[in-house]
């Protein structure tokens, strides 16, 4: 049996646990989630589509938002229990921080951002890692008794296997110090709008935007296609656009149908946060630019001649 921690905020399931979901389906048929704080039943429903026939709900009345300690506690109480194989979550920093602490307490190795696993033994397992960017390809052996492993953003699809999830409620036995770090406030972006790591377009920016002005044409021309902006760390650095929009290694992975890069030069560590877009266009003024061998359709223009174009072919054509 797998347990996976299910990363939710105020009920909304992070979209990369169903992908964590379906990647412990193909290797135990017995996947179990743990989802704490309130409103879980509708987590339960949406886990029940992709497989999860139970649902482990730790509440707590101190427990009103995520909170990594107590997070790592419920599925610790989960983990005494059912004595599971393996134990995943997202590779998102939520879900890494969760594993990192129940490795922690109880002295386990923990693989983080896996893009293939193989169940090799009672106690071992072979897994698959991207490292320097994508780069290289890591095969690492483990040795635990319980797996604990983050899976690597879009490294496996999210397959539907409907039916009915039940909730196992349970008290999360948690202590003042397992409260040290939580939720305060929430500001900022995101608010609405499609979400940069499940967005079927992304449309993205980099230094050759020459400014955060030029980024409201990429909002314009996002929300005619549908999709979502992001950007390279060189914006963000800058201020330019918020840090949750910045696409590569140590920004958001995505797996959109179409990625657009408008002045974005193609460092390998932004690469390794669009390589699995299913089609990739770039446009730089320089053909040189090594963003342009990675794309499907290289365009050699001057973004900010060709944006203004682009956002009236691309309105006429959806009739907006
Ligand atoms: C540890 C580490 C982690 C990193 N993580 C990330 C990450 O997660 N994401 C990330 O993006 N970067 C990351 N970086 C930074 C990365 O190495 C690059 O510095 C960054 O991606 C470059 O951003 P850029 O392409 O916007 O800028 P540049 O490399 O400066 O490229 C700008 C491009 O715009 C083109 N251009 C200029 N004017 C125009 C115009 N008018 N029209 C069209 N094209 C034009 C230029 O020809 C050029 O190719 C990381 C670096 C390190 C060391």
């Amino acid at each position: 049996m797998i347990i996976v921690y299910v990363d939710h905020d105020r009920g909304e399931i992070d979209p990369l646990s169903f992908q964590v979901v379906s990647a412990a389906r193909t290797l135990d048929d017995d996947v179990q989630a743990v989802v704490v704080g309130p409103n879980a039943e509708k987590c339960a429903d949406e886990l029940g589509n992709f497989g999860v026939r139970t649902v482990h709900h730790g509440t707590h009345d101190r427990i009103a938002d995520y909170t990594p300690l107590a997070s790592a506690r419920a599925v610790l109480d989960v983990m005494d229990r059912l004595t599971p194989r393996a134990v995943f979550a997202a590779g998102t920093p939520r879900g890494s921080e969760v594993l990192a602490h129940i490795a922690a307490i109880r002295d386990l190795p923990l693989v983080t951002e896996c893009s293939a696993i193989e169940l090799t033994g009672p106690d071992t397992a072979e897994v698959t890692r991207a490292r320097w960017g994508g780069n290289l390809l890591e095969r690492s052996k483990v040795s635990a008794q319980v797996l604990l492993a983050t899976i690597q953003a879009h490294a496996f699809a999210a397959t539907e296997d409907p039916g009915a999830a039940q909730i196992e409620a349970f008290d999360v036995p948690v202590t003042d110090a397992d409260l040290v770090v939580g939720i305060v406030d929430r500001t900022g972006a995101q608010a609405s709008g499609v979400g940069l790591a499940e967005a079927k377009v992304v449309v993205s920016g980099g230094r050759g935007m020459d400014g955060p002005e030029a980024f409201a044409m990429l909002e314009e021309l996002a929300d005619i296609l549908g999709g979502a902006v992001g950007c390279s760390r060189v914006v963000t650095s800058a201020g330019w656009r918020p840090h949750a929009e910045q696409v590569g290694q140590t920004g958001t992975k995505v797996a959109p149908e179409l990625y657009l890069a408008f002045g974005i030069s193609g460092a390998t560590q932004h690469i390794a946060g669009c390589k699995s877009a299913k089609t990739l266009i770039a446009v730089n003024t320089d053909a040189q630019a090594p963003i342009m061998t990675h794309a499907d359709y290289a365009v050699v223009d001057n973004l900010h001649t060709l944006l203004p174009a682009l956002i009236e072919k691309a309105r006429a054509a959806k009739g907006a």
